[in-house]
């Protein structure tokens, strides 16, 4: 494990000794980075996990992983809220490559559709922006994960960075969901995520289109 500026790094699976700190947290954000958009095809590379008290971890998934104990562990734990951006591509790949169902669940961009209106903008760069009046780089989004041993400080920070605001942003959508109405609503799309994730995986497309 090494450390860096302010996040670690670590590879293959969570230390015991993080785990049980992140699993006293009630909530904790949690970001994947992978070779592509299609978990058949494309391999996990990292996933970010950040707590309240803003201790990042950037995990490095080996190339023919297949299962991570303690972060399985972590991600299916019923006492922490685990909040994504677009969440349905994430448990997706976690549930393909290591075996996770991910539980229970919050994802800002659907809570950000249903909350901010007045908008077409529910990007992460765009949320946070508003939210948090932080500009996230994404300039190393598209970039080569695969080549983990070797990542660049740049690709490091982005990594870290997607991770780092979703706490707050995630508590102002809860407030504006509450706020609106919509508090329920938003409860019941999280509820339906883990199937949406199953039908992606299985490679249904719009089955609920006329
Ligand atoms: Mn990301």
């Amino acid at each position: 494990m090494a450390t860096f500026d302010d996040f670690q790094i670590c590879d293959g699976d969570l230390p015991a000794a993080i785990l049980n700190q992140y699993l006293q947290a009630e909530r904790i954000a949690v970001d994947t980075e992978t070779m592509g958009l299609r978990p058949q095809r494309d391999r996990l590379c990292l996933v970010q996990l950040c707590d309240h008290k803003n201790q990042i971890t950037v995990l490095r998934v080996a190339q023919g992983q297949t299962e991570a104990p303690n972060l399985k562990r972590l991600l299916e734990a019923e006492n922490t809220l685990k909040i994504f951006h677009f969440a349905r591509f994430d448990i997706a790949t976690l549930q393909y490559h290591l075996a996770i169902l991910v539980k229970p669940l919050f994802c800002t961009k659907v809570a950000s559709k249903l909350a901010r209106t007045y908008t077409p903008r529910h990007g992460l760069k765009e949320l946070i922006k508003e939210l948090e009046q932080v500009e996230l780089d994404k300039g190393a989004q598209s970039s080569d994960w695969g080549n983990a041993a070797n990542l660049s400080a740049e690709q490091l920070r982005y990594a870290a960075n997607d991770v780092r605001y979703l706490l707050p942003a995630q508590e102002k959508l809860m407030g504006m969901l509450k706020r609106e109405g919509r508090w329920e609503l938003a409860q019941q799309c999280f509820t339906c995520l883990p199937t949406l994730a199953e039908l992606d995986l299985q490679g249904y497309e719009a089955i609920f289109e006329h």
